[in-house]
């Protein structure tokens, strides 16, 4: 017998198995992590966007966390979509007496098709009770502007950083330009910064798997830096052999 650190994993599922707790699991898995997935909200979507979603009774989801708790030691919690502000205030109450452990927050608030995942509420509880309670956020260009109140990318990040929130890894995925830049903001250290070349196109839960993948490394005590570094290789090779499944953007693979 054998142990793996385990990840936390509180985010929605998606039916078409690209983005989500899905692809969630399979990047703390393919990192050497074992997931625990406690689901946040059911998704009508395809591979182009989502169509619906249900947030599950918190009640419920606090029950489960409290249930793992007591049984399984806890390396790392990824949040994705989260949902409700509800379930925001259930995982805020959990991570409240347990700040030792990495808090890999991935602030969903929109598919890449448009569908909504956050309403107004829920984004107002994730930052101002979990974005502090966080080892580091990773909104792409888009979350970012929205939460951080800017369109530039450098002053969003440190308004967020002002408001509380200890670090924000900036995601470029969702940008333009021939490489991908994701800057890493903390208030009192240098901006850190990785390029990676950029494939052409949009990949269904290319942010889902950054977050984990970085949430995997620190599980496995990593210093933040090196598991970003080291999930960006992840997401690069996932997305070089990704794979169609439906109409919309193609999966990243991450086997
Ligand atoms: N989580 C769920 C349940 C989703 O449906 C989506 C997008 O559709 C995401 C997260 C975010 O996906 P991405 O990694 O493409 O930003």
């Amino acid at each position: 017998m054998h142990q793996r650190p385990h990840v936390l994993i509180l985010s929605g599922l998606d039916p078409s198995g690209g983005a989500g707790i899905q692809a969630d699991i399979q990047a703390v898995t393919a990192l050497g992590c074992h997931p625990l997935p406690v689901i946040s909200c059911l998704t009508v979507q395809d591979t182009r966007n989502v169509y619906g979603a249900e947030a599950i009774d918190p009640a419920l989801i606090r029950q489960q966390l409290d249930c793992l708790a007591g049984d399984v030691p806890i390396h790392a919690v990824k949040t994705g979509a989260l949902g409700s502000a509800a379930i925001v205030d259930v995982l805020v109450d959990f991570m409240q007496c347990r700040q030792d452990i990495p808090l890999i927050v991935d602030p969903v608030i929109k598919a890449a098709g448009g569908g909504d995942l956050a309403d107004d509420h829920l984004v107002q509880a994730m930052t101002e009770g979990l974005f502090p309670l966080a080892d580091v956020i990773t909104p792409n260009g888009i979350e970012l502007a929205q939460l951080g109140h800017d369109d530039d990318t450098e002053a969003a990040a440190r308004r967020l950083l002002e408001a509380g929130c200890p670090a924000v890894l900036a995601t470029g995925g969702h940008g333009t330009g021939p490489q991908i830049i994701n800057r890493l903001f903390r208030t009192g250290t240098d901006t850190q910064e990785w390029r990676i070349d950029r494939l052409g196109g949009e990949y269904h839960g290319s942010g889902c798997t950054l977050a984990a993948g970085i949430a995997a490394g620190r599980a496995k005590g990593l210093p933040l830096e090196d598991a970003i570094e080291r999930s960006q290789y992840l997401v690069a090779r996932a997305i070089d052999q990704a794979l169609t499944v439906g109409k919309g953007q193609p999966v990243p693979d991450r086997s």
